[in-house]
């Protein structure tokens, strides 16, 4: 489970969270939703440990991690994994040199790094693409990349920033597709931020709706979809199916 207490952060004059509470139950598959600059990478940002929060606390179960530092922040953090809209893919590596890229820092032998790398190639059926270099790939297979060095080191937790924002409506179906593919067969927890009310509806069981900084309503998918209680809740409803 991971729980935020009561976490703000503020950059100048601009309060990008203001006291946030919510738990994420292990093993589900939880969207964030709000409008751009609603505070959701900020949150992520925070949630994943790359940034601290000037007050609050983050939880991973028992753990309370905000506080961590130095290796014990490096452990904690292998055990998420990230992918973004813009995928941060290395352009210098081709396929396996991205997925390879977590294992080598984290310093598995040779052996062990070929042998996953052929199972997550299989995981997000890119295998042919072994050797191919990014620029020869679509959005969908890059993304499918990220996805695979995000799970390299097996993770906990799968971040996805906007991960389909930048997709075209059937790709993003096919990567949404993968992701609960993923959370079913590994068990992953997976946290999901976005602007679009029908990536959440696709994939995820629970949501939490932020806007300017605060949680303003959070609960089951469907009953949010059928009954949302906020302004922000019926604007974000209220936009085109994919
Ligand atoms: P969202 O992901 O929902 O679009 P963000 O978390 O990126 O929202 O931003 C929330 C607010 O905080 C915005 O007003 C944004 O301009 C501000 N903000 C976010 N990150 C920074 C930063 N590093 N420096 C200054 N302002 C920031």
């Amino acid at each position: 489970m991971i729980i935020l207490k009561g976490v703000s952060k503020k950059y100048a004059a601009v309060c990008a969270l203001d006291k946030v509470d919510l738990k994420i139950p292990d093993g589900s598959i939880y969207g964030i939703i709000g409008k751009s600059g609603a505070g959701k990478s900020t949150l992520l940002r925070i949630m994943s440990l790359l940034e601290e929060p000037d007050s609050g606390e983050v939880w991973y179960g028992n753990e309370r991690v905000d506080i961590l530092k130095g290796r014990g922040l490096l452990l904690h953090r292998r055990r998420m994994g990230m992918i973004f809209q813009n995928f941060n893919l290395f352009s210098s590596r081709d396929v396996t040199g991205n997925i390879t890229y977590p294992l080598e820092i984290a310093g598995f032998h040779k052996k062990q790094i070929n042998d996953r790398v052929e199972e997550l190639l299989d995981i997000v059926q890119i295998s042919d693409k072994r050797k191919a270099r990014l620029r020869e790939l679509s959005g969908g297979q890059k993304q499918r990349v990220a996805i695979a060095r995000a799970l390299a080191a097996n993770p906990e937790v799968l971040f996805c920033d906007e991960a389909t924002s930048a997709l075209d409506p059937q790709t993003t179906r096919s990567i949404l597709g993968l992701i609960r593919d993923l959370h079913r067969k590994l068990g992953i927890t997976v946290v999901l931020i976005t602007h679009q009310m029908e990536v959440i509806k696709e994939v995820c069981e629970e949501l939490a709706v932020l806007d300017e900084g605060r949680i303003v309503e959070q609960g089951m998918v469907e009953a949010v979809f059928v009954r949302p209680q906020t302004l922000a809740a019926k604007e974000l409803v209220h936009v085109r199916q994919l």
